[in-house]
């Protein structure tokens, strides 16, 4: 298989910090495109992986799924996409196409897993995948989404992971006019929750531990807020919300946030700490409260999505920074110190 090497910026080991590297994307076969990457997110997810939080990263680990770029090259079979297009890859860049998840279009939910943008595996070249902090990456044209044209392009990145995230969960627990629906975890996923189930016509209640969110609740789209250290205000909103969005990155206390559900209610976690989140029988069992989970969304739901923030003029409230920045926005990113997602201006790292 023809390859060709790119500039990239990764990390070969887990207390190492990211750093210039070079990889190997393969040349387009018949149904890939090859983009240019102008843009991608910086998602907690790639902080986790990078660290091996989750334990089984690859090294060396090239991180990033919300990539936007333009189209430089297509194969002989492509019919989707043309040069010079605008185009979009999120959390996977595969799947085996053939098992029930895959038939019914949820290959997020492969049975043989999907192969992810990073820490996947490359079946052409028989090693990982590596993500979008790289000049361009190469990625099968079913696996690549179109992107409004009248959205800022960098703000728009991160709707392949944060927006698709928060997007799928609150479409499959059916969220809309005449719920109250919490987010909880004002972050990256967690910001686009907020404008996203506004904008799906619930009633929105933002639920953070940062005081200074609580301001800005409002400007995202909230109809309420609870600040979660204050065990009064948890008190007075007990049982009184339909659905809870959990995109907590760190270690918390689930029980908390699932004494806010009514009956039959759900609390569906996105967030993905490091270690087990331990749930009390009684936060479930008197109040038949459902606790829940969920992974990114499928393509489709990617692509719905994308067109829905076109139509409703929704992206991400995003900090710009240079890819040699990377990891100064990785600590601040562990401090929740960033309104809301960091977006990487992919020009820098042809410096
Ligand atoms: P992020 O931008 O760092 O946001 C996380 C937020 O969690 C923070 O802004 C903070 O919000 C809250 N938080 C942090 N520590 C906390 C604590 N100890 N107790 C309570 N709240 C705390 O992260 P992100 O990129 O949105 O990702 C969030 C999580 O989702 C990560 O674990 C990521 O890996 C995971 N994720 C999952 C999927 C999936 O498919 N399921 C996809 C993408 C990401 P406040 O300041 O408002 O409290
Ligand atoms: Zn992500
Ligand atoms: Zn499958």
């Amino acid at each position: 298989m023809d390859t060709h090497i790119v500039k990239a910026f990764g990390t070969e080991a887990p207390t190492e910090d990211l750093k210039p590297l070079s990889i190997e994307r393969r040349e387009v076969t018949a149904l890939d495109v090859e983009i240019d990457i102008l843009y991608c997110g910086v998602c907690h997810s790639d902080l986790h992986t990078a660290r091996n939080e989750w334990r089984g990263t690859i090294y060396p680990n090239v991180p990033g799924h919300e990539i936007v770029g333009r189209i430089s090259k297509i194969g002989t079979g492509v019919t989707k996409f043309k040069v010079g297009d605008l185009a979009a890859v999120g959390c996977m860049v595969d799947s085996c196409r053939e098992c029930e998840q895959c038939k019914k279009g949820s290959e997020q939910y492969c049975e043989k897993g999907n192969v992810q943008t990073y820490n996947g595996y490359e079946k052409y070249l028989n090693k990982q995948t590596f993500g979008g902090y790289s000049e361009r990456i190469v990625v099968d044209e079913d696996f690549v989404l179109r992107v409004p044209d009248n959205l800022n392009l960098a703000a728009t990145a991160p709707l392949l992971c944060a927006g698709v995230t928060t997007w799928s969960p609150l479409k499959h627990w059916n969220v809309g006019p005449g719920m109250k629906v919490g987010i909880v975890g004002i972050g990256g996923l967690g910001h686009m929750g907020v404008k996203l189930a506004k904008a799906m016509g619930a009633h929105v209640v933002v639920i953070t531990t940062s005081p200074s969110k609580v301001d800005d609740a409002q400007r995202l789209g909230a109809d309420e807020v609870i600040l979660s250290t204050s065990e009064e205000q948890m008190k007075a909103n007990a049982n009184t919300l339909h659905f809870v969005l959990d995109c907590v990155s760190a270690q918390h206390d689930v029980n908390a946030y699932l004494s806010l559900l009514k009956v039959d209610g759900t609390l569906a976690l996105v967030g993905a700490p490091e270690h087990p989140l331990p749930i009390a029988a009684f936060s479930l069992i008197p109040t038949r409260r459902n606790f829940a989970g969920s992974t990114i969304g499928s393509i489709a739901e990617t692509q719905e999505m994308l067109d829905f923030c076109g139509v409703h003029n929704i992206v991400s409230d995003i900090e710009l920074i240079k890819m040699q920045d990377i990891n100064t926005a990785y600590d601040r990113l562990l401090k929740g110190d960033v309104k809301y997602r960091f977006v990487i201006d992919m020009v820098s790292l042809k410096n």
